[in-house]
Formats: C-alpha cells, structure tokens, sequence
C-alpha cells in the first residue's frame, strides 16, 4: 500500500468514484462476497476491516490498546498516535503486512476481536485509514468493503451496496468461521459478540456504520454466497449500460 496521500484526500469532492462500496453489519459476509466480486470483476479487494484489525494487533503489541490505556490522563491517546506514526501497514494479495511483517493471523483472535471497535472509534485512526483507503483506489477500480465505505470514504463510489442478514445467520457464518479455525466459541456467545459490535460500530460518532442513501440494500439471509456475488455482479454491469446508454 502506498502512503497516505495527504491533505487533498481530505476533500470528498476528489475522491475516487471507480469503486464498489460494501458496508453492513458483522457477519453479513462482506468479506467473501467482496473477494470473489472483486476477483470477478477483475478489481482490487479492499478489505478495510483488515486494517483496523492490524491497527488494533498493534495497539496490543505496542501494550496502548485502549483497555490497557484506561488509566492514563489522557486515556493513551498520545500513546496510540505515537504507535500509530510508527506502523506501516501494506496489503498484499489477500496479506496483512505491518512494518514488513505478515500479521494476517492474528487480525481475527479474540483480544483483537474484543478492542476493535473502540479502536476503530478513534478519530485519528479512522483518519488516517480513511487516506490510506483512498489512496489504494487512487491507483485502480477496488471493491471496498466496511462500515462506511459508500458514506465516508467513497462519497463518489460508482456502486454502493449494503448487505444485511438476520444476527442468527450473521452468528452461525461467523461460527462457521472460527470453527474452520479450529476455535470452539459457542453459537449463543458469537452471537453476543456480534450485537455488541454492531452497537458499538452504529453508535460511535465519528463514521458510524450506516447505509448510504444512494446504496442497494441487499438482505443475504437464506442466499448463497454464490447467488449473492451474481446480484452485486449484476447490479455492477446494470450501472455500466445504464451509462453506456446515457445520451
Ligand atoms: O469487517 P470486520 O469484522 O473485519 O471489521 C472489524 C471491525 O473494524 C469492525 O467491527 C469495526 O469496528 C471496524 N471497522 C470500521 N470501519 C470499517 C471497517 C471496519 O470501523 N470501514
């Protein structure tokens, strides 16, 4: 990934519009779906909760995660900015990296799973990965998926999706999950998890997770991934010869 781009990103009038933007809930397999539309398509997969995840491993290496900052004056803010400034985060084909180092295999263990939403609910982390987003579409069509893709990062996105799914089917996919991990975390516990970070991630002031106005609401529940992927396809192409169209 490159660095940043600076301030000019900070403008939503300039960012880029050659992106499918993904957002929903937990669990609703943004994940999978945007993956293998992207890989469809012939785009860039952007996996934005990734990033936050690896911020958030690295908050906990660096001993200023924001349980164990609670006590500062100033709740470790200046230690997490200061962690922050120092990490180097690149995704490559489908890997984490972090200051040269593969992290993908601890993005999805349960302290990280546990801090994630009150890291990604600080201003500054949420700034700086709103550039390195940009940033990475600047360079080519992306499919991007997260909590505020087409209503913060991606204003412009050609293509806004929500997807939804009932929590008990958004619980048993992320139980599927940590079984094919080999982790035993039980259904009514995952589900547990699940409700408190969506509240968490709808509640927070800054990027809430929220369907853009302009966004297709696609309610997954009861859908195979397969037949998930073919709608977003085509919901893609059906934009493409509505312009073709245009006069
Ligand atoms: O999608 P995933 O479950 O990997 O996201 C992990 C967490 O990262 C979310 O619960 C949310 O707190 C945060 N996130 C976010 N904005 C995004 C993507 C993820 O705040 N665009």
């Amino acid at each position: 990934m490159p660095p940043a781009v600076p301030d000019s990103t900070a403008d939503a009038s300039a960012t880029p519009t050659a992106v499918v933007a993904i957002d929903g809930p937990s669990g609703a397999g943004k994940s999978t779906v945007a993956r293998l539309l992207a890989a469809r398509l012939g785009f860039a997969f952007l996996d934005t909760g990734a990033m936050y995840r690896a911020v958030t491993w690295h908050f906990l290496q660096s001993g200023c995660a924001p349980a164990e900052c609670a006590g500062d004056a100033d709740h470790g803010a200046a230690r997490m900015r200061a962690a922050l400034a120092a990490a180097r985060l690149e995704l490559q084909a489908g890997r984490v990296l972090l200051n040269g180092r593969d992290v993908t295999a601890h993005l999805r263990v349960r302290e990280v799973e546990s801090q994630v939403s009150a890291v990604s609910a600080l201003p500054f982390v949420r700034t700086a990965m709103r550039d390195l987003q940009r940033a990475v579409a600047v360079q080519g069509p992306v499919v991007a998926e997260g909590r505020d893709m087409g209503s913060v990062v991606f204003p412009r996105a050609r293509w806004k999706v929500y997807l939804d799914a009932a929590p008990a089917e958004r619980a048993r996919r992320r139980s599927q999950d940590f079984e094919r991990q080999g982790r035993d975390v039980s259904a009514a516990d995952v589900l547990d998890e699940i409700l408190v970070r969506d509240r968490l991630d709808s509640t927070r002031s800054d990027a809430p997770l929220r369907q853009a106005a302009d966004a297709l609401y696609v309610d997954t529940t009861g859908m195979t991934t397969e037949a998930v992927v073919q709608r977003l396809y085509d919901h893609v192409r059906q934009g493409d010869r509505r312009q073709a169209e245009a006069p």
